[in-house]
Formats: structure tokens, sequence, C-alpha cells
């Protein structure tokens, strides 16, 4: 063999043919190993992923391969076959696709020594510092829960950085090697004796883990699913195999993180996500390839993650949005989850509240199994929702009479609310009150939306980041008389504020945690019974267990029925069951108010009685009515150009060749996005479905090579198959 066939991260769909030195040798064992090579004026790193006797190109074209990574073991034959399937569904190029999955600082051109692989432990001082922590000292009682089950590796400790320094001068804790199993300080947590329904789940997964299976686990909010996963962990953990655990969020990793460590202290437990720094997530990368982690916790890019004895695949919350990425290689993470499974023959368990569509659909066509929590664990009741009429009842700034008394009383009786509006900001709109004129983003086909800072306000825009200070009058009519119209959380905690001056009050949002480290800080002092109410956006919403939060209100919710995307009611349902989920969890009953002008809207009814199967049939019933997923498979051609008229053109001419191609196939006519210009760009977009998944993927294989042949300079397109946005 003279020929190396290598995957480079270029828009070209194809491997590329480099010659091997006779001084290194290459053999089938070394396929998926990292190599160098010149490409154009570039030096690129690229994957060996073939060898061949001879190339299509004449000898004296083909260069030789600059050098070749030996100390990085090759990537797994698995992980390149993920890439493969990956890159065929998604019509992405292989080499780009696979290179995407690699760690950002595998790419840089002087390949980063991993962090020294040390831990942290408490020393005898540490360990009996730990026990005698006041409640308030929320930092250093995280570092303590973190360490008290063993050793921990640097990296896992990423946003404790000041805690970790003082602690270490102080002589608390000291830095270890990282033993390959940890010793334990503590003992570890005792299991709860399982529910009805969780036995069930874990036996029925259990007695199949030697093959793939798609399990559903259907279960109302705190009905404990996490503790069917960690029986399940625990198994496969017995067996010498690795957990793949994915979670949507990534503030979610350090709370699971803190209760596999309590319950595994021996596991070896490594996180996945982007919020780590680049050498963080090269180390814990790392630690998969070599096989040094027992279970991977992550967000959507750790269903990537290079794991030669995967034992089992959980994938929580399989219903969030944030499973889908939205730029570059558009995969799904749940669906790249079920496939990864399948072809390592072992289980997946997809766990939700109010699983999606498809997934539910899935489950009642038999391809995936079912298996129902339909009770909360422990003593815990479900909440109580009342839908407050707000024709009847008008909100002013933003709350209505029911809302605000129940806010009273709870703060009376000493207990925690916490107050959901989805939207960031002061306020959604500046607004003429002479002529009705609404301030818009120069940029960007949207509103700008008015923000607080510390200096005054500033009119932010959401989509392309343009920032600027409000215009002293109206830019259409001249007149003095601009207002703030709507609301946002930063507008509710002032109006709370002012009505509750003696509340403690915390808003969380995307820009109160920006900083590392912060939500864990959040989350700590809402534990600590230091909030009485909160006032949040959908970051609250996911799977964080306050046992305080007895009543959740909910505010402007309406605005998603009335959108033009068609999956906004089924990310409304499924935001407002998890957000009420959050309320009495402790053993307190929970109560919920939902603020809305169609209380009689079927979606809302099916809210008040928990009841998602009575939701999903109605959702379904529409869907299969119109043509929408999961009925159909829709792909998605997106463009954005610097005008309308030239994405128009293009869009024009793929529809004239999909047209050509399209056996059982629907093309539609070019529209513009939902958002129909971003920065400058004009966004436009051509709809392709099909009853038939090998209908549309045959379909789309031949339309993407003519793609690649219609001029396209000044413009991007992009295939989105399976899309989630318009
Ligand atoms: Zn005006
Ligand atoms: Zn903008």
């Amino acid at each position: 063999m003279s020929i190396a066939q290598v995957a480079l991260d270029t828009p070209l769909p194809r491997t590329f043919d480099y010659l091997i030195p006779a001084a290194c040798p290459l053999g089938t064992e070394d396929i998926g190993r990292r190599v160098r090579v010149s490409f154009g004026r570039r030096e690129l790193w690229g994957i060996l992923v073939g060898l061949a006797d001879r190339s299509e190109l004449p000898p004296e074209q083909l260069k030789p391969l600059l050098s070749v990574d030996r100390v990085l073991p090759p990537l797994p034959a698995s992980l390149l076959a993920l890439a493969r399937f990956a890159a065929d569904y998604y019509h992405y190029p292989y080499g780009a696709c696979l290179l995407s999955l690699l760690p950002p600082a595998l790419k840089r051109p002087v390949t980063p020594r991993p962090p020294p692989a040390y831990a942290y432990a408490l020393t005898p001082a540490g360990i009996a510092a730990a026990q005698r922590l006041s409640p308030r000292a929320t930092a250093q009682r995280r570092l303590a829960a973190h360490l008290m089950a063993g050793p921990v590796a640097a990296a896992e400790l990423s946003g404790l950085k000041t805690t970790l320094r003082d602690w270490l001068k102080r002589g608390l804790i000291a830095a270890v090697k990282t033993p390959p199993r940890s010793p334990c300080h503590f003992t570890p947590e005792v299991a709860p004796t399982l529910g009805r329904g969780q036995a069930e789940a874990v036996g029925a997964i259990l007695a199949k883990t030697d093959h793939f299976a798609a399990w559903l686990l259907f279960g109302v909010t705190g009905s404990g699913k996490t503790e069917v996963y960690l029986r399940l962990i625990e198994a496969v953990l017995g067996r010498g195999r690795q957990a793949l655990v994915l979670v949507p969020e990534i503030h979610l990793t350090p709370q699971l993180t803190e209760r596999f460590r309590r319950r595994y202290p021996a596991a070896r437990l490594v996180s996945l996500h982007s919020g780590l720094s680049d050498g963080e997530r090269y180390a814990n990368w790392l630690a998969c390839l070599n096989g040094g982690a027992d279970i991977v916790l992550g967000t959507r890019l750790a269903v990537f993650a290079p794991l030669q004895r995967l034992g089992l695949i959980v994938v929580d919350e399989e219903h969030d949005p944030s499973y889908k990425q939205m730029e570059g290689l558009r995969y799904s993470a749940r669906d790249v989850a079920v496939w990864r499974a399948r072809q390592a023959g072992v289980p997946v368990v997809l766990g939700s509240a109010t699983p999606a569509l498809e997934t539910w659909l899935n489950a009642q066509q038999g391809r995936y199994r079912r298996l129902d929590l339909p009770e909360r664990a422990g003593a815990a009741a479900l909440p109580e929702i009342r839908l407050v009429d707000t024709r009847t009842d008008r909100p002013r700034q933003g709350l209505s009479a029911a809302l605000l008394a129940a806010l009273e009383e709870n703060l009376s009786r000493g207990a925690q609310s916490l107050v959901f509006i989805n939207r960031r900001g002061y306020a959604p709109t500046l607004l003429c009150n002479a002529c009705g004129h609404v301030t818009t983003c120069p940029r960007c086909a949207a509103h700008l939306v008015l923000h607080r800072q510390k200096g005054g306000f500033r009119l932010q825009c959401h989509h392309c980041g343009l920032t600027r200070p409000p215009p002293p009058s109206c830019p259409e009519c001249g007149a003095l008389d601009l207002r703030a119209s709507g609301q946002g959380t930063q507008r509710l905690e002032e109006t709370l504020a002012e009505r509750f001056p003696e509340a403690r009050i915390l808003r969380v949002d995307r820009d109160s945690v920006a900083r590392k480290g912060r939500f864990a800080a959040v989350r700590d002092a809402v534990h600590e019974g230091e909030v009485d109410i909160l006032v949040g956006t959908q970051i609250l919403a996911k799977g964080h267990d306050f046992p305080r939060l007895t009543l959740v209100g909910v505010v402007g919710a309406d605005g998603a029925l009335l959108s033009a995307d068609y999956r906004a009611g089924e990310r409304l349902f499924a935001q407002l069951m998890q957000v009420a989920g959050r309320a009495g969890r402790g053993g307190d009953p929970g109560r919920v108010l939902v603020q809305t002008a169609y209380p009689h809207h079927p979606l809302y009814q099916a809210l008040v009685r928990h009841d998602y199967p009575a939701y999903a049939a109605q959702a379904l019933a529409e869907r299969r009515a119109a043509e929408f997923p999961p009925y159909v498979r829709q792909a998605m051609l997106r463009v954005d150009a610097r005008s309308d008229e030239a994405a128009q053109a293009f869009l024009e001419a793929a529809r004239a060749l999909a047209l050509e191609l399209a056996q059982g196939v629907t093309v539609f006519d070019p529209a513009p996005a939902l958002l129909a210009r971003v920065a400058n760009r004009s966004r436009w977009q051509l709809l392709t479905q099909s009853r038939s998944r090998s209908r549309l993927q045959a379909f789309l294989a031949a339309w993407v090579q003519r793609l690649r042949d219609l001029p396209a300079s000044g413009l991007n397109w992009i295939l989105d198959v399976d899309p989630l946005e318009f």
C-alpha cells in the first residue's frame, strides 16, 4: 500500500490521496490516525481513513504525507462509521463531518499537550473543614460536595478555580496523580427503594442489555427517571462497559455529575460540553479515547465521544430542541444516539415527560418500546395548574391580580416562587406613542430589544448582536413620547421589587448567568433558601430540582400559540409542563398559575390535566391532516445571500433541478425564512418532503451533487435534514 486516503475539513465531498513516504510505512492498524498534509497552500490535519495501492491521480500530482501523529491513538472504526452515517444522512462532506467531531484543540497546527492527568483530593484537614462549612459558603460547599467521594480530575472543577486556589493555599486539598480507581472518603449514597414503575422499567431494560433496543421512558416531572438511569448505569459499569448520558443543557451537567459521583464514587466520570476550556475538553475527550472514562456526561456533542466499550446510551429530556445543532453539520443528537446504539448493539433510553411527537409516534408504531412512570416519586403530588383569564383579570405591568395575590401569600409563608417569562431583556420593543413606530434592527428583520444596563438603557438585537442607545425621539415622526412596550425578565424583576420590597428577588436568564460558574451559584442560593422570588427564562425550566419552590407563575406564554411555526405549540406545551414540574417537588404541594387570554385552547386544557397523551393525540391528528412531520420527512435547503434577488434566483435554479429528480418527493416554492434578514443577509429557504424517508434520502443524494455545480458566489447554502426551525 503506497497511497493514504485522507479525510480533510473541506467543503468537497471526497477524500484526498497522498503518498506514504517509505520512511514511515502505514498499515491498516493505523487507519483513524491523525496525519499532517499540505493542501493547496495550507497545511492541515486530516484523518487517515483508508489505504490503497494506486490513486486515480497520476503519481507526479500526488504529494507525500508530511507527518503522522503516533502519540494519539487511532480513532476507533466505530467512530469513523458514525461520521460516515452522519455525513450520508445529513448530506454533509465526510471530511468536514469527521473533523467537526474532534475537539477544537486537535485542529491547531501545534497539538496541545493535554493538561496533566492530576486530580485534587481533600486532605484530612480538608475533610474536617468540609463538615463544618457554613450554609452560606456556597462555592466552598460545592467544592466539598465534588471532592467528598474521592479525588476529582482538575478539568471537572473548572467552575471553581478561585475557591480551589484558596483551598490549596490553606492545605485543605492537595494535587494527586489520578489513580485508576479513586478511594472514597465517604460512604457512597445509598440507593433509594424503587417505586413499582421504576422497578418495572429497570427490569425490562436490563433483560435486554446485550442488543439494540430503543426505549421511551415516559415519566412525569419528578417521577424519578434519573434513578432509573442510575440503576441501568450501575449494571452497565458492573459488566465493564461504558455509559453515555446526554443532557440538553450545560448547566445541568454539574448537578448530575455530583449526583453520579455520590452514588458511584469509584467510577471514572468525565463531562463533554462546549462550556469547557479547549484544554479541558481535549483532556476529557482523550480520556474517552484511551478508555479511561466509565461514564460520559455531556450535551449534544458528546454523542460523538470516542468510546470502545459502549454499553448504554441515555438521552434525557429527549424532546429538547437543543439536541439539534443549528449550524454546520445540522445533526440531531437524539437521532444519532439511536443510530449509534443500533451500530453498537446496545440499548438507548430516551427519557421525557413530554416526548417529541416524532418519538411518541415511533413508540405508538412499535419502533420504540414505551415504559411509563405515571407517578411522582416519594410523597410529592403533581402541582395544581390553574389558568388565569387575562381578559377579565387584566395584568398590570405583566402581572394579574391573581398571580400577585398568590405571590404575596407564598411570600408570607416563607416559601419560594418562580415567575417564568421566556423573554430576556427589559422590554421586547420600544414603541412611539404618537405614530406606533417600533424600533427595528437596521441589519435584521427584527425588533430591537430594550435592555437595562449599568449606564442606563440600551437597544440590543438578539440576532446580530448590534447594540445602540435608544433614540431621543421617534426616528419616524420626531415625537419624544417613546415607551417600553411589553415585558422582559428585567422589567418583571423591577415590577416585583417595587411590589414586594422586602422580598429577595433573583433574575436568571442568559444575560445574568453568562459568566462561568454563575449558574451554580444561583442554584446554591436557591437551595440555601436565600431567594424568595425567581424571575427567569427557560434556563430555569430544565431539570433543576428546587425543593422549596411551591408556586410557579407563567407570564406571556400566549405568543407561541399565534406563531407561524407549526412546532411552536409542541415546544410551548413541553416548556410549560417542565416549568410547572419545578413546583412542589419537596413534599409541599405546588401550584402553577398560567396567565392567558385563551383559557379554552386545547393545549391549555390538556396542560391543566397534566395530560400529555391527550395533547399529543390532538397535535398528531393536526399534523397528519396537514401533512406535517412526523407523517412526512422534510429537508430544507437554506440560503443566505446579499440580496433577496440573489437568494431567490439560486433557489429557483435549485428548484428546477429538484423537479427533474423528484419522485415521490414534493418540492415547494422558495420562500423567505421566518427571520428573513439577519446581519444584512437575506435568508430564504426551499422545502422538500416525502412520506418515505428512503425516497427523500435518495432524492437528496442526487440533488446535492447537482447543487454543488450551481453558481453560488456570494451566497451560502446548506441542506437541513429534519429541520426544526422555519
Ligand atoms: Zn413616531
Ligand atoms: Zn440585528
